[in-house]
């Protein structure tokens, strides 16, 4: 075996670890796929723990799903294959039922409005496919239709079923994973909490503007920054109320 594959299945079995330890998935649900060359795959086994996966537990396919290497791949092969297909540039793709997300995925959900700036520099935007029978062709279609639809998005909630993240390598998709189940448990509690607060439209252009690589300086120049001249009547206000607040706690 090459020791780039080696170096692969290896990065493959540390973030099956780490899925399974942080609790983003159980059992022996789960996949981990990465492209390994123009035409092949490696994707995780059919039936085994993810959290203690062997060298022998990574499967080498081709684009056409067949068996190069190894033991019978996952079964959702082909939403890994779909994905592939749909995103050329894309190097692995994890998929998972993180419980936060995974409970979204069973609600009616959109993203159309943004409460968290920082979820869109690592994914873009969270793509939702509609409702579809596990292991059927329904899978791969629907999944296909949804990268179609939203061309950005790096993250796909999979309705009733879990979440699916695309990366650059594996790490990059588990990281992706990772902050998708942070916003949605963040988006829980504001819901909890109630009136979320969402980015405007100028926020939003703002964002969009350093996701494309402008300098910081320049979309919000230093002199006009929020907070420059602060209203000293409101510091006043707000000193006052902590102290307050301070004094009934003692
Ligand atoms: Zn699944």
């Amino acid at each position: 075996m090459f020791v780039e594959e080696e170096r692969i299945k290896q990065d493959m079995m540390q973030v099956g670890k780490d899925l399974y330890n942080k609790g983003l998935l159980v059992g022996t649900d789960g996949n981990i796929s990465v492209r390994i060359s123009e035409n092949e795959l490696f994707i995780t086994a059919s039936g085994f723990c993810k959290g203690r996966l062997q060298p022998e537990h990574i499967t080498k396919v081709d684009f056409n799903g067949k068996v190069l290497q190894g033991l019978k791949p996952a079964r959702d092969i082909r939403m890994h294959l779909a994905v592939y297909k749909e995103r050329p540039e894309v190097k692995a793709v994890v998929h998972a039922h993180p419980p936060i997300t995974t409970g979204f995925a069973m609600s009616e959900i959109s993203f159309d409005k943004v409460a968290l700036p920082e979820v869109l520099f690592v994914i873009n935007s969270i793509g939702v496919t509609g409702y579809t029978t596990p292991t059927t062709i329904e899978v791969p279609m629907e999944v296909a239709r949804t990268l179609q639809r939203d061309k950005e998005c790096q993250a796909l909630i999979l309705a009733n079923h879990g979440a699916l993240t695309l990366g650059t390598d594996v790490y990059d998709a588990f990281y992706k994973l990772e902050t998708l189940e942070m916003f949605l448990k963040a988006t829980l509690v504001s819901k909890m909490v109630g009136n979320t607060r969402y980015l405007n439209e100028d926020q939003l252009q703002k964002v969009d503007l350093l996701k494309k690589g402008a300098d910081p300086d320049e979309v919000v120049p230093p002199n006009r920054a929020y907070g420059q001249q602060p209203n000293e009547e409101m510091v006043r206000f707000i000193t006052s109320k902590v102290q307050e607040i301070l004094k009934g706690m003692l």
